[in-house]
């Protein structure tokens, strides 16, 4: 079982504007934070691309180049920490990675561009009090649990 840590505070940080959250778009990010062993994983600190390549009720691109110093930030100000994954919200459903997410997330793995990592965590926020972790490992990935702390 891969479990990921999050306080709540950082947590609460998905959902702001959560008063519009029926009628909004998907948003889309990057969890920054540190693997405690093989099956826990700590959220540090989130990231959010601000002004996504494309953004839509049932679609959102990220840019790598938007986020990518906000990461290099986040490292320097926490050292023991590093990229983990992905995020992205689903304001109208479904609870689950459709596959184009379960699919890009694969091609990244395999992509030298992003280094040598050979995990990714994906974390998708459905509703307000719904979310559901994939850990993604080479072609495969298992379901996990976000620990709210
Ligand atoms: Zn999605």
């Amino acid at each position: 079982m891969i479990e990921v840590e999050i306080e709540e505070k950082l947590y609460n940080r998905f959902f702001r504007d959560v008063k519009y959250e029926n009628y909004k778009k998907e948003r889309c990010g990057i969890l920054v934070g540190k693997k405690i062993n093989n099956e826990l994983y700590r959220i540090t600190d989130i990231i959010e691309d601000e002004n996504p390549i494309s953004q839509s009720p049932f679609g959102v691109f990220r840019s790598t180049e938007h986020i990518y110093p906000e990461l290099i930030e986040s490292i320097k100000r926490n050292p023991d920490t590093d990229y983990l994954g992905e995020w992205h919200t689903h304001p109208h459903g479904p609870d689950s990675a459709s596959f184009i997410d379960k699919l890009s997330i694969k091609t990244m793995i395999k992509n030298p561009i992003y280094g040598n990592i050979n995990w990714v965590i994906l974390l998708i926020i459905s509703k307000k009090t719904e979310n559901i972790i994939y850990f993604f490992q080479h072609r495969r990935y298992i379901i996990g649990k976000l620990s709210i702390l």
